[in-house]
C-alpha cells in the first residue's frame, strides 16, 4: 500500500473510532506508520472498553431507577464487569446496629464451598474495617496470607483466604455521607488489583449505595404503611360494633359528650334520638336468630346510609339505635327522624329470598338552653318519647315534652 493511502485508512480508522466504530480496520507494520497504526489498534480496544463498562455503568443507573430488587442489581454486576475488574468472588456486607456489626448479605462466587455465607454476622472489631469505616477510602490487599500475618484475628480474612483467594479490593458504601456496609471484590491471584481498578469499583460501590438505601427506605415506606393499616383497624374494632359495623355504645357516647360541650361553646341546639326495631322479638321468633341478626344488620346499614355527614349514628344496645344531630332545632331533628323512619319502613327487608316488614320507633329529645345540655336528661327525655311513639301505636316519631 503506498504512504498517502495508508495514511488515509489510518484517517479514516480515527474517524470510524471518533464515531464509536471501536473494529476499524488499521494497518500496522513496523515503520513510523505501521507503529501508529498498532498505537491506533491499542487505543481503539481501550475505548472499546471504556465504553462497555460506561455501558455497564448506565444499565445499573437504570435499573437503579426501574427499582428492581437489589439482589437482580448485584448479579448483573456479577455478570457484567468480569471483562473490565478481576474477581472471582463479589461480596455484599452491610453494617447493622448502629454501626456495630457487620452482616454479609449477598455473594456469588466462581467455585462452590464457601466459607463465608450469606447471612453471616460479624463484630466490626476488626482494626482494618474500623480504619475503612472512618477514613471511608477503599483498600486493596495484594496478598491476603501477607495481611493474615499482620491482622491475624480478622475472622473476614481467615475465612476467605481459606477459600482460597489472594487479593482483594474493598470498596466502602456511602449513603448521605455515611458508610452503609462494603463492596468485596476478590480474586484467587495475588496482586490482582490496580490504582484503574479503583474508578471502576467506585462508580459501582455508590450506584450500589443509591439502591440500598432506596430499598431500605422503601421498606421502611411499607412498614409504616402496614403499622398505620394495623392502627385503623385496632381502631376500628375499638369503636365500632362487630355486627353492625355502627358505632359501639362507648363511641357514641363519646360523641355525645363532645356534641354536647360543643353546644355549649356555639350556643347552640343538640338533638337526640332514640331509635327502636319494633317488634323485634317476634322477627326472631318467627324466622330464627341468625335471620333477625340479618335484619338487625340491614336495618343498621339503612340507617347509616341515609343519615347526612353531621348526624352520627351507634348501636345504642340490642335492637336499640341512638343518633346524635348537632346543630339542631326540634323541626329539623323531626325531619331526620321521619327521614330514618321511612328508611325502614318504606321498602321490606330482603333476606335470603324472605321479604321480612320491619319499622322502627323513634324518640326526639332536643336541647337548646344550657340547662337542658345534659347527657342523662337528654337520653332519659329521648327515652320517654319512644316509649310514647310505642304506646302510639309504633312505627312513628315522638318528640319529648320541650326544656324542663
Ligand atoms: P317492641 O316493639 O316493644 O320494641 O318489641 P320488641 O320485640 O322489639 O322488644 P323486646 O324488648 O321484647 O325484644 C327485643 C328483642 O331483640 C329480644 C332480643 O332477643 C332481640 N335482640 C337483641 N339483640 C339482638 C341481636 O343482636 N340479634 C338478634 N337476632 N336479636 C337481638
Ligand atoms: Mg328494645
Ligand atoms: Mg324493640
Amino acid at each position: 500500500m503506498k504512504k498517502n493511502d495508508r495514511i488515509l485508512a489510518l484517517r479514516k480508522a480515527a474517524e470510524a473510532m471518533a464515531r464509536g466504530d471501536f473494529a476499524p480496520d488499521i494497518p500496522i507494520g513496523d515503520d513510523d506508520i505501521g507503529n501508529l497504526g498498532k498505537s491506533l489498534k491499542e487505543l481503539s480496544a481501550y475505548l472499546q472498553k471504556q465504553s462497555e463498562r460506561s455501558q455497564s455503568l448506565y444499565k445499573i443507573m437504570v435499573e437503579c431507577n426501574l427499582n428492581l430488587q437489589l439482589i437482580d442489581v448485584l448479579n448483573h454486576i456479577y455478570e457484567s464487569f468480569q471483562e473490565h475488574l478481576p474477581y472471582d468472588r463479589i461480596s455484599l456486607a452491610l453494617l447493622e446496629n448502629d454501626g456495630s456489626k457487620l452482616k454479609l448479605h449477598w455473594s456469588r462466587a466462581s467455585y462452590d464451598k464457601l466459607e463465608l455465607v450469606t447471612g453471616l454476622s460479624i463484630p466490626v472489631s476488626d482494626r482494618s474495617l474500623h480504619a475503612l469505616i472512618d477514613l471511608k477510602q477503599m483498600q486493596i490487599i495484594d496478598d491476603l496470607s501477607a495481611h493474615l500475618q499482620k491482622h491475624a484475628k480478622s475472622r473476614l480474612a481467615q475465612a476467605i483466604a481459606k477459600e482460597g483467594i489472594r487479593s482483594c479490593l474493598i470498596c466502602p458504601l456511602i449513603a448521605a455521607g455515611k458508610p452503609i456496609g462494603f463492596i468485596f471484590f476478590s480474586c484467587r491471584k495475588k496482586n490482582s488489583y490496580q490504582n484503574l481498578h479503583k474508578d471502576l469499583s467506585l462508580q459501582i460501590a455508590s450506584q450500589l449505595a443509591i439502591i440500598i438505601e432506596k430499598t431500605q427506605l422503601y421498606k421502611g415506606i411499607k412498614l409504616n404503611k402496614l403499622l398505620i393499616a394495623q392502627k385503623k383497624s385496632l381502631e376500628q374494632r375499638v369503636t365500632h360494633d362487630a355486627l353492625t359495623g355502627l358505632l359501639n355504645r362507648p363511641a357514641i357516647f363519646d360523641i355525645l359528650h363532645k356534641q354536647i360541650l360543643r353546644a355549649k361553646r356555639g350556643g347552640f341546639g343538640i338533638a337526640v334520638i332514640m331509635i327502636d326495631i319494633d317488634h323485634f322479638k317476634s322477627i326472631n321468633d318467627t324466622y330464627g336468630h341468625p335471620t333477625g341478626d340479618a335484619v338487625l344488620c340491614d336495618i343498621a346499614c339503612r340507617l347509616m346510609q341515609s343519615a347526612r355527614s353531621h348526624e352520627y349514628i351507634g348501636r345504642y344496645g340490642g335492637e336499640e339505635f341512638l343518633a346524635i344531630i348537632s346543630p339542631y332545632d326540634q323541626e329539623g331533628a323531626i325531619k331526620v327522624a321521619e327521614r330514618f323512619r321511612k328508611a325502614i319502613a318504606s321498602e321490606e327487608i330482603n333476606t335470603n329470598q324472605t321479604l321480612i316488614p320491619a319499622t322502627i320507633s323513634l324518640g326526639v329529645a332536643i336541647a337548646t338552653g344550657e340547662e337542658s345540655l345534659d347527657e342523662h336528661l337528654l337520653l332519659q327525655r329521648a327515652d320517654e318519647a319512644l316509649y310514647q311513639a310505642k304506646h302510639k301505636g309504633r312505627n312513628r316519631v315522638e318528640v319529648a315534652r320541650t326544656d324542663r
